[in-house]
């Protein structure tokens, strides 16, 4: 993992939409990479999650921490796979470090299971609930290039809509 400075990218960056690839060696310096540099730069910015094309690095990799609520949990998750999702819902109000300022509310799978490796290196599967749930799926779409504001219902879209569009107006002329 070459070193660089971490910046976050914002909407509407292309950037944001192109697909992460699955890393395939993982080696001690991604981890050290991952486990200090990347998880406290997310951090500093007060997010309870980072993904890796958010910083303009094209790789299966995120971070995330919630444990700000009960039951909270803290990951660092390499070439994550969601196995199963469960067909009850939750609707919880989202926001991201690439679309600052914005909230709605999304309505996810309240229950998936798993895998992915973890900051040690290790293979782990695990069933995630609620917010821990909600987080990383979010993460896992920066991954694919989806974003929360692709998910929103109609009413919610509208809301955020002239949001959305001064935020564009802001950032859009640099790309
Ligand atoms: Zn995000």
């Amino acid at each position: 993992m070459p070193k660089k400075e971490l910046n976050v990218l914002i909407y509407p960056d292309k950037k944001l939409r192109k697909r992460s690839i699955e890393i395939k060696e993982i080696t001690g310096d991604l981890l050290k990479f991952l486990t200090v540099d990347f998880y406290e730069f997310m951090k500093l910015r007060d997010g309870v999650g980072l993904a890796a094309p958010q910083t303009g690095i094209f790789e299966d990799f995120f971070v995330m921490d919630t444990s700000i609520t009960e039951g909270g949990v803290k990951r660092i998750v390499i070439n994550p796979k969601i196995n199963s999702r469960s067909p009850d819902k939750i609707v919880y109000q989202e926001g991201c470090l690439s679309v600052p300022d914005i909230f709605a509310d999304v309505e996810r799978p309240k229950e998936i299971e798993v895998e992915y490796i973890n900051g040690n290196g290790e293979k782990i599967r695990e069933t995630l609930r609620g917010m821990n749930a909600v987080v990383f799926q979010h993460e896992y779409d920066h991954l694919m290039g989806i974003l929360f504001i692709d998910r929103l219902s109609e009413t919610e879209y509208m809301k955020i809509k002239p949001l959305l569009k001064e935020l564009a107006g802001k950032n859009g002329k640099k790309h």
